[in-house]
């Protein structure tokens, strides 16, 4: 019976940089669970290589062409379909420097995406699950960088501490809607994002020597928590961060 829970037929769900990395691996699994999942990036040729990925292993798939930091153009996308059930939240990038060299272009890129078309977004598909009157699920990628600091990461950490706080918010407001707001914060992922970073033989041992469990974490550590948020299985829990860091902040 519980193991129902964990099942999203009927849903539709809405997957941020679903093109590649961890937002591929997310919008994968939820339609392996069932969910109708349409995939949003900026490449369509990413993007109609997932759908068709999907739709080869007998599930159902859309592509969205844009770019999510024009929130005009995501709320008018919104507009004309009908409302998603589970929206992940997931597009993000890093630019790690010292901050002795974080220029204002830097800023602009990071916090652009990482939290001002995350809180656009989010609104967006939120008005649409409001006016649906069904609750929802709404999930924001977040990182273990949202709960601790690193070298390197001034600008990461200040727009992953930001997603955490607008997270709890949400999470208030919607609760009388049964509309759930979490966020999933892994540690390094092995992604194309973070493919460069680990080239360098120092920072891999330096990582490896922070996650107790002795491994980077893989896409499928992500999109598992995120089939747990978005179902049923998780109906009581919101407002909350999911921790997927191998156990990087327990000490
Ligand atoms: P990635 O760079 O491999 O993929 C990012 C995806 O977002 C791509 O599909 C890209 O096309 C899309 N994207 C980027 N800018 C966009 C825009 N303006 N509009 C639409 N789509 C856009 O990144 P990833 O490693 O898969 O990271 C995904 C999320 O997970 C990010 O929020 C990141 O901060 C978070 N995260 C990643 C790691 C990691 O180690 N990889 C760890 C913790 C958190």
């Amino acid at each position: 019976m519980i193991a129902a829970r964990f099942g999203l037929g009927g849903r539709r769900a809405l997957v941020t940089g679903a093109g590649r990395g961890i937002g591929r691996g997310v919008a994968e699994a939820l339609a392996s669970a069932g969910a109708s999942v349409t995939l949003c990036a900026r490449s369509a040729a990413d993007l109609d290589e997932v759908a068709a990925g999907i739709a080869a292993a007998g599930g159902t798939a859309e592509t969205l062409v844009l770019d999510v930091t024009d929130a005009a153009g995501f709320a008018a996308a919104l507009e004309r379909r009908p409302a998603f059930d589970i929206f992940v939240n997931n597009a993000g990038t890093n630019r790690p420097k010292p901050l002795d060299e974080v220029t204002g272009e830097d800023f602009d890129a990071v916090i652009g995406l990482n939290l001002r078309a995350a809180v656009f977004t989010a609104q967006a598909v939120a008005r649409g699950m409001v006016r649906a009157g069904k609750g929802g699920a709404i999930i924001n990628m977040s990182s273990q960088m949202g709960h601790v600091g690193a070298a390197n990461r001034t600008l990461y950490c200040a727009s992953k501490w930001a997603l955490e706080g607008f997270t709890k918010a949400l999470a208030v407001e919607l609760g009388p809607r049964n509309i759930r707001v979490n966020t999933i914060c892994p540690t390094f992922i092995e992604t194309p994002m973070t493919r460069p970073f680990f080239e360098d033989p120092a920072f891999r041992r330096q990582v490896l020597g922070k996650i107790k469990l002795g491994r980077l974490g893989q896409i499928e550590d992500v999109a598992a928590a995120a089939v747990f948020l978005a179902s049923d299985a998780a109906a009581m829990m919101t407002g909350s961060a999911l921790m997927l860091d191998g156990g990087w902040t327990a000490d």
